[in-house]
């Protein structure tokens, strides 16, 4: 052993996250309960994932139909549930094909790769460069860590990646100005997630798509986590009428189960040939069950129009909670149940309080606290959620009076 090397003692989990004091056993529906049996109303979803709640009966009974015809096929095979959500998802979508993968960054690293290869196969290989956003997410792979430019994640992990432009959000100007011979594409989130609930501007995401058009870039959606309903469309690009050449799916595609998916439109995906990408695992059969299952019902009548009806209600208690409470709520920002409170007290701090009282929440950039109920709540656990919110408003503004 190298004498230099720490001799602190690690634990057997990798200690890359700072985990809330809690582990859970059991889910059903929009509630968790933990090892003593506590009950926490899951205004969290697993960030974003678990978009039909736990346990719920059309998705177990499909795993478990599919766990017992087959697990795993290579993608040397045919894959009918493969086959069969690629389809679904064409359908629904502005595009052509679909690449399905094992997680988010997994889905990025394959819109990244399909940029190169596009400009590659167009006779154009010195355009590699991609213009992407400050405040960005994208996953924790060299390359997405790359992608989003943060300094907290690429500390101790550099050299990045080279070819990222970044650009403030919404700053038209910087990024006509980032747009050079090496660029191949721009990679936007609708609205960012981990970034803080930062959506971007309809006419902005239009001013993207004709500098796209003009300069043959590839528009790349990251819907990672405002895909599948979360922004109550199906994809959040659908509330701006602006379409990508690209688009990345993972979180809730699945439900819970792992699957991510990059999605693209003929001429985006005309440089991704036999043998230029692959994934061993990705499009597994158990996955695409499930990424179906999701679609049965997210698709069916009145679904989405329903998750909008709620998520408006959601928003207005939350909104009247901000304005009650001007010194713990800043303000309200998303779209659907995917949802920000822009806090005065450390965002952590509020979260931290609401999990005591039994609501889960998560925290973003911009000292925000997402609310990301799952897509199945009803209004009863909307109000109880907002009664909680309101009771820890309530203490920290007291606690702010007394100062
Ligand atoms: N892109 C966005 C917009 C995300 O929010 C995330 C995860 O939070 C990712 C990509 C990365 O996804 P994963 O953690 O599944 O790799």
């Amino acid at each position: 052993m190298n004498a230099l090397m720490s001799n602190a003692p690690v634990p057997p989990l990798l200690p890359v996250y700072k985990r809330a004091a809690v582990t859970f056993e059991r889910g059903e529906g929009a509630y968790l309960f933990d090892r003593e049996g506590r009950r926490y109303l899951d205004f969290g979803s697993g960030i974003a994932v678990t978009l039909l709640g736990h346990g719920h009966p059309h998705l177990v009974a499909t795993l478990k139909a599919q766990a017992e015809k087959l697990w795993h096929c290579s993608n040397l095979y045919g894959v009918a549930a493969q086959e069969q959500l690629a389809e679904r998802l064409v359908a629904q979508s502005f595009a052509d094909t679909v690449f399905f993968c094992n997680s988010g960054a997994e889905a990025l690293e394959c819109a990244i790769k399909m940029a190169r290869r596009f400009q590659f196969h167009r006779g154009q290989p010195e355009r590699f460069g991609i213009i992407a956003f400050e405040g960005a997410f994208h996953g924790r792979t060299i390359a997405t860590i790359s992608a989003a430019g943060q300094d907290k994640h690429l500390e101790g992990f550099r050299p990045e990646l080279p070819g990222f432009d970044h650009v403030p959000l919404g700053d038209l100007a910087r990024v006509e100005a980032a747009i050079g011979p090496q660029t191949a594409a721009i990679l936007i989130e609708p609205i960012q997630g981990e970034g803080g609930i930062r959506s971007a501007e309809a006419g902005f995401l239009a001013e993207l798509r004709r500098l796209a058009d003009e300069h043959d870039l590839l528009l790349i959606f990251d819907e990672v986590q405002t895909g599948m309903g979360r922004s109550g469309r199906l994809f959040a690009y659908q509330w701006s009428g602006v379409t990508p050449d690209v688009m990345t799916l993972a979180k809730g595609l699945g439900g819970g189960f792992p699957i991510g998916a990059c999605l693209a439109t003929a001429r985006a995906a005309s440089g991704m040939t036999a043998g230029s990408h692959g994934s061993t695992f990705g499009g597994n059969p158990l996955a695409c069950a499930c990424g179906n299952a999701v679609l049965d019902v997210l698709l069916e009548n009145g679904f989405l129009a329903r998750v909008e009806e709620l998520a408006k209600r959601l928003r207005h208690q939350v909104e009247q909670l901000a304005a009650a409470y001007p010194g713990v709520i800043q303000g309200v920002r998303g779209q659907g149940f995917l949802l920000g409170l822009v806090c005065t007290p450390p965002n952590t701090e509020i979260s931290a309080k609401l999990m005591a009282r039994g609501l889960l929440t998560v925290p973003a950039g911009d000292n925000v606290v997402r609310l990301l109920p799952p897509l199945i709540i009803g209004p009863a656990e909307i109000d109880q959620a907002v009664a909680t919110l309101d009771e820890v408003c309530q203490e920290l503004a007291g606690q702010e009076a007394a100062q």
